[in-house]
């Protein structure tokens, strides 16, 4: 931590801002006097947040600058840490080299809703199913999902056609139940900040979707993860998937397709990208979904529905088969040719 003593101020006044730090456990503090400022730097292991607190109050100290990241279990420590989610069924989330494509519809409806989707989704390349069993909701009133049947539903099919299920939990009091089922745990927008649910399936051996809350700041999404990774669970996969917007007529939430650069760079955990949630209807769905190839996800996620206009859920947002089809075959169009960009970049090393 960096503190700015105010200007003008005496040899005095500095030497009682370093007694009050070094009053504080292990902690030094090193006076460095220039020109015109002077600043103190805190060496040791800082964990008291009161202290910062003091620092900031003295009327001696113009400002305090943390250097060091509250999110310490997903921070990235070197340029090649990558941590890499197996998420069961022989597919691996952020390996660099596959990015496998998530997809299912947004709630589990029926045994031949999911079986039909899941069928045709696996044909065309999809090799995670998601569906939803227990839903948040906006409005009261409206339907929650069909909880442990749609479940089962989901795991026949993700049995038949082998692929790892993604589906949401809710609440601390349902991730045993989910877990029975699930291979991977997703915390919603609407509950990736609760501390409690982090906790729950931080405690679990499933990998965990953390999806980003609607307001959270890169910070705030990655302090989440910590907390999951904290209770014992690494294995964390973080799930852009757009923000609140302004306008919520024309465009559901806004995408932030450069968080998944910015996560990429603060820390060592794959990232996927939700290319239907982010921006709601389906005339935007691929374009998008391809901004997050491009960029670099590890991971696509996308609404699908063998009958999108019975959709309980979503419907606006749910590719039909025939669609999901076709942006499949355009997926691998520009995954190849991200990747020959890459690999030409690597090769002319101006550092672009
Ligand atoms: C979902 O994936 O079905 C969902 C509800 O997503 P989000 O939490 O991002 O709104
Ligand atoms: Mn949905």
């Amino acid at each position: 931590m960096l503190v700015k003593m105010r200007d003008n101020v005496s040899d005095s006044d500095v030497t009682e801002v370093v007694k009050l730090i070094e009053s504080v456990g292990e902690l030094r503090a090193e006076v460095h006097t220039g020109v015109r400022h002077t600043i103190l730097t805190i060496i040791g292991d800082l964990n008291d947040e009161g202290l910062e607190g003091t620092l900031r109050g003295n009327p001696n100290v113009d400002r305090v600058e943390s250097i060091s990241v509250s999110y310490k279990l997903p921070a990235r420590k070197d340029v090649d840490q990558r941590t890499i989610v197996d998420v069961g069924h022989g597919i691996a989330i952020g390996n660099g080299i596959d990015v496998p494509v998530c997809a299912g519809p947004c709630s589990a409806e029926s045994e031949y809703q999911v079986m039909t989707t899941a069928a045709g989704i696996r044909e065309s390349g999809a090799e995670i199913l998601r569906g939803g069993a227990f839903k948040p909701r906006t409005v009261a009133g409206a339907f929650e999902g069909y909880g442990e049947q749609a479940l089962k539903w989901l795991r026949k099919a993700a049995d038949e056609f082998h692929m790892p299920l993604q589906t949401e939990v809710m609440d601390p009091s349902e991730v045993g139940i989910v877990s029975n089922y699930a291979d991977i745990l997703q915390l919603g927008t609407r509950n990736a900040g609760n501390q409690r649910l982090q906790d729950a399936v931080g405690k679990t051996d499933k990998p965990v979707v953390l999806k980003r809350g609607i307001n959270d700041r890169y910070t705030d999404w990655l302090n989440s993860a910590h907390r999951i990774m904290y209770s014992g669970n690494e294995k964390v996969i973080l799930c852009e998937r757009g923000l609140q917007t302004t306008d919520d007529k024309h465009l559901r939430n806004k995408p932030d397709i450069a968080a998944i650069q910015v996560i990429h760079d603060l820390s060592h955990l794959p990232v996927q990208f939700d290319a239907a949630h982010s921006v709601g209807f389906i005339r935007y769905i691929a374009e998008n979904f391809h901004s997050g190839v491009v960029a670099g996800a590890d991971s696509l996620l996308v609404e699908v529905h063998h009958n999108p206009k019975e959709a309980l859920t979503d419907g606006q947002q749910s590719l039909n088969l025939p669609q999901f089809d076709q942006l499949m075959q355009e997926y691998r169009m520009y995954k190849d040719i991200r990747d020959q960009v890459l690999a030409s970049r690597a090769a002319a090393n101006t550092g672009l």
